[in-house]
């Protein structure tokens, strides 16, 4: 097996792939099997089988989604942003990747169109190949649109008008293409873009190693939406709690009913997110509330957003 060095080390005689989450902190996997690596256009693709949580895809060092979890991911995502719409038709997701988020939101019945725009179509190709367990033939759906574009681009010039705009991106990290996919500006894109009960959600990084990214996102979205709940679950392949930003135009996740919810999924085939789940995920521990008051950080295109 080989890899990149800076990345990659043996040990143990095995290879491990590190993971920096910090300057100070890393996270080790230890591999079974390198699937693939290469480089697309626009990022470093890994997609290795490790010990602890099997197939596993990797961007840039940093894991994306694995076999064992990537549901908790991508319930936790998809699903309170489709419920607190009262019957989303017209769905966006931007970025996605691996087209386990496409999954999901092909799971609701009132889901006419769904738009999916990645700025990667080589990366999108490696994952239908090696990792077709998580789109599980969602790209082949007639109710869906592929389209090859950065995500900022089709927003600001889509006529369109979605119930629901999914951002499935990667963290804003230095160098990476969806840094200007996190600032004021892009979300007024979004804003508009979305019908009169519309409603968004963005993958917004780790709570615990990014505190101040997920407290700037919450901030941000502040400035363009009345309702913004942030939110939050462990994905034990991320080590940590990873947030979420639900923004709303009209209606609030939180006064959703447990009869409501129970009603909505009872056909979906959800492992982890129900009712339960979603009282849960909005609750936000006292001493993070307390940290998140003090960070009063905005994202902007002239001073973006970006994890170093
Ligand atoms: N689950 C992930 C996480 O933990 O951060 C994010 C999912 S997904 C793999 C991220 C996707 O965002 C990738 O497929 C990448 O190509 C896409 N992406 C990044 N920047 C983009 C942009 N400007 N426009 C559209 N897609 C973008």
């Amino acid at each position: 097996m080989s890899l990149d060095k800076r990345m990659s080390t043996w040990h143990m005689g095995r290879l491990w792939v590190t993971e920096w989450v910090s300057p100070k902190e890393a996270h080790m996997h230890g591999l079974e099997e390198i699937i693939y690596e290469g480089r697309t256009k626009y990022q470093h693709v890994l997609i290795a089988r490790t010990f602890a949580f099997g197939k596993t895809l990797f961007l840039d060092g940093y894991v994306q989604s694995t076999e064992l979890d990537e549901a908790i991911y991508h319930e936790a995502l998809v699903h309170p942003a489709m419920l607190t719409h009262p019957s989303p038709r017209k769905v966006a997701i931007i970025g996605g990747g691996e087209g386990a988020t496409l999954r999901e939101v092909l799971k609701h019945r009132s889901v006419e169109r769904v738009v999916m725009v990645d700025i990667d179509s080589e990366l999108i190709e490696l994952c239908k190949k090696f990792l077709p367990e998580w789109s599980k033939g969602a790209f082949d759906d007639p109710r869906v649109e592929l389209i090859f574009s950065d995500g900022r681009r089709f927003i600001e010039e889509t006529g369109e008008k979605f119930d629901v705009i999914i951002l499935d991106l990667t963290d804003p990290a230095e160098g990476t293409p969806g840094i200007k996919l996190y600032t004021k500006e892009f979300y007024e894109a979004v804003y508009n873009a979305l019908s009169e009960d519309g409603v968004a959600v963005t993958q917004a990084t780790s709570i615990r190693y990014y505190l101040f990214a997920f407290t700037a996102i919450r901030n941000t979205l502040s400035k363009v939406f009345p309702k913004v709940r942030p939110y939050k679950i462990f994905i034990p392949a991320f080590l940590c709690e990873w947030g979420f930003m639900l923004a709303s135009k009209s209606r609030d996740p939180l006064e959703l009913s447990e009869e409501e919810i129970r009603e909505r999924i009872r056909d979906l085939d959800l492992i982890f997110y129900d009712e339960e789940a979603h009282r849960f995920l909005f609750w936000i521990p006292k001493f993070v509330r307390k940290k998140m008051d003090e960070i009063d950080l905005v994202s902007t295109d002239s001073n973006p957003l970006i994890i170093y």
